[in-house]
């Protein structure tokens, strides 16, 4: 996919004033949130260029003595090529970045580097900047951020990363998923995040929150995603588990159709509505058939 450069603040439709939503074209959102101690941006987007348009939004509100705090909520692309603005030589507004212990190391890895490397190869308008720049303050287990008049939890969620924080807002019931849920559906980068990626939703469905934003689903589609995607995960196990007892092939082939194999075609995995028919062709099939290999994968290590 192309990417593009701009960021938009998104028109508030009904969460608490002090959350901002940023837009980069159909890729991501991230957020702003806004307490009485700190302006905090959750994630910094794809380059020092988007990065820079976020703290335009944010800077109106670094007054009274705020600080800024920078959140990734994992070390993919999308939500921390945008560090370098806050800490290291090029830093132009200097700011801890908090993130998991897992985080940095990612950007040491050959794949990482090479992937960079790709990018700016094809793409040099969006990334040539980009200077990697791990969180500099390091967590591991739950974070708390007293912001005075808001709380921002920051909790473990494993799954689609192994480095994936969402952040939570209690005073507010309000949720920042980040990638824990996703519309279609979050995927797990490894096989074995599978079973922590359901726990992970799992966890955060039990929240009471009222508000849940993504960082890749429509601002509209509150937490009843979360329930959706959990559903989903358990369509999948429920067939796959029914085939498994008939005596299908475990493993099967690379070749083998697997969505016909557990007879789990997309329609009858996912809720009967608009959003879910517009859903993208590559969902419903070689996305939808490598969920079901990773359910598969995963029952007979169980087994
Ligand atoms: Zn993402």
């Amino acid at each position: 996919m192309s990417h593009t450069n701009e960021l938009q603040l998104i028109e508030n439709q009904g969460w608490d004033e002090r959350i901002l939503v940023c837009r980069n074209g159909r890729l991501v959102d991230t957020f702003i949130v806004v307490s009485g101690r700190f302006v905090v941006l959750v994630d910094t987007v794809i380059n020092p260029q988007t990065a820079a348009q976020m703290l335009d939004y944010a800077r109106p509100y670094l007054t009274n003595g705020r600080q800024l705090l920078v959140i990734n909520t994992h070390a993919d692309y999308d939500h921390c090529w945008g560090n370098q603005l806050f800490a290291g030589d090029s830093a132009v507004y200097p700011a801890p970045i908090i993130g998991s212990h897992l985080s940095p190391p990612k950007f040491q890895q050959e794949e990482a580097q090479a992937y960079l490397a790709k990018m700016q190869e094809l793409e040099p308008e969006v990334f040539s900047e980009v200077r990697f720049t791990p969180p500099t303050m390091l967590i591991q287990d739950k974070f708390v951020i007293d912001g005075g008049d808001l709380t921002l939890e920051l909790l473990p969620t494993p799954g689609h990363t192994d480095d994936h924080y969402s952040v939570f807002l209690p005073e507010i019931e309000t949720l920042l998923a980040a990638d824990a849920a996703e519309l279609p559906y979050p995927m797990a980068r490894t096989p074995d995040g599978l079973p922590q990626m359901r726990a992970s939703l799992a966890k955060l469905a039990a929240l009471p929150a009222e508000t849940v934003l993504y960082c890749h689903a429509p601002v509209t589609a509150g937490r009843q995603l979360l329930l959706d995607n959990i559903a989903y995960f358990n369509a999948i196990e429920a067939q796959c588990r029914a085939a498994l007892a008939q005596g299908i092939n475990p493993q099967p082939s690379e070749d083998a159709d697997v969505i016909a194999l557990v007879n789990c075609p997309w329609e009858t995995a996912v809720p009967d509505t608009e959003q879910w028919h517009n859903i993208h062709d590559y969902y419903k099939t070689a996305g939808h058939a490598s969920q079901i290999r990773a359910v598969l994968h995963w029952l007979v290590q169980e087994a």
